[in-house]
């Protein structure tokens, strides 16, 4: 059994000065309900950009304290449903992504979203549905819910999907957990500034793993194990993403630094999350048949 948490209490910014919704045991299964990153504000095609209360964006559900969580321990987030409401809503428009320079005009179009599919004008594809915000309160400050960062935050990366487990760096007691910003669908890189943002529920199970300082947010899958990083431009997550991933292997094998690099020229991929959440976010990922011939454990 899963408790239920309704989408009415969200938070705008990650922080540790936030008040918890709830306090939980590690280990809790829990079905958090969440708006679209629009806060389901359009639910017409002729919504204008004016009409938009643009203070009220990308709400993510929480935060929800876990009890025993401190700053080096790590939160173990296991993803194992995600449902989508009906209907979806992409926008983009003059200044956003990375055609903004070329649209004259704020738009938005809704898309029916059933039996796994979308459906954009004529033209059906499959969904990858995905989380776009996910996280913790970062050490220090606060990070917008649109800004992803070491705490996670709007990563909007499409291995953010059912069956995937995320690791964040605790910064504060309780590591004050929160999710939002559902995708029906959404292309690595999220050229236009949106997915196919839409409402619904993921269940989670949140879970302390107690002394394992991590730098930055990592994901695991049935098939890989990624580093993810966010920067002021592409080309610095990528660095980071890869050394990120090289310290972690060093920590845990014998391989020299050059050994492991050439493992990981050989066999790692780096990939693009998104471009546009104004910090640019990638990913290094390394196949679980690599890492357990290396016997490697994250803990
Ligand atoms: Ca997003
Ligand atoms: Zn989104």
């Amino acid at each position: 059994m899963s408790q239920f948490v309704a989408c009415q209490t969200s938070i705008y910014a990650f922080s540790g000065k936030h008040e918890p919704i709830m306090r939980v045991e590690s280990g809790t299964t829990l079905t958090i309900e969440t708006y679209d990153c629009f806060q389901n504000q359009i639910q017409s095609e002729s919504t204008a950009f004016t009409a938009i209360d643009w203070n009220q964006i990308n709400p993510a559900t929480g935060p929800v304290y876990v009890e025993g969580a401190l700053p080096g321990d790590t939160l173990k987030v296991t993803i194992h449903k995600i449902e989508l409401a009906e209907q979806g809503v992409m926008a983009t428009g003059p200044g956003l992504g990375v055609m903004g320079h070329r649209i004259e005009k704020f738009e938005v179009k809704l898309i029916p979203v059933r039996d796994g599919k979308a459906y954009f004008n004529q033209i059906e594809f499959p969904l990858n549905p995905m989380i776009g915000v996910i996280g913790v309160a970062p050490a220090e400050g606060e990070v917008s819910c649109g800004t992803p960062g070491a705490h996670g935050g709007n990563m909007d990366n499409t291995m953010i999907t059912e069956g995937a487990t995320l690791y964040f760096p605790v910064g504060v007691e309780g590591a004050l957990f929160a999710l939002g910003d559902l995708h029906a669908a959404m292309g690595d890189g999220e050229i236009g500034v949106s997915g196919i943002e839409i409402p619904g529920k993921v269940t989670v199970t949140l879970e302390v793993v107690k002394n394992l300082p991590l730098a930055q947010p990592l994901l695991e899958n049935a098939d890989s194990l990624a580093t993810i990083v966010s920067a002021p431009t592409l080309d610095e997550a990528v660095k980071e993403a890869v050394e990120h991933m090289i310290d972690l292997l060093l920590n845990r094998t014998s391989l020299t630094v050059s050994e492991c690099t050439m493992l990981m020229s050989a066999t790692g991929q780096t990939q693009i999350c998104q471009v546009v959440d104004p910090l640019m976010t990638a990913r290094f990922v390394v196949p679980k048949s690599i890492l357990n011939q290396l016997q490697v454990k994250l803990y």
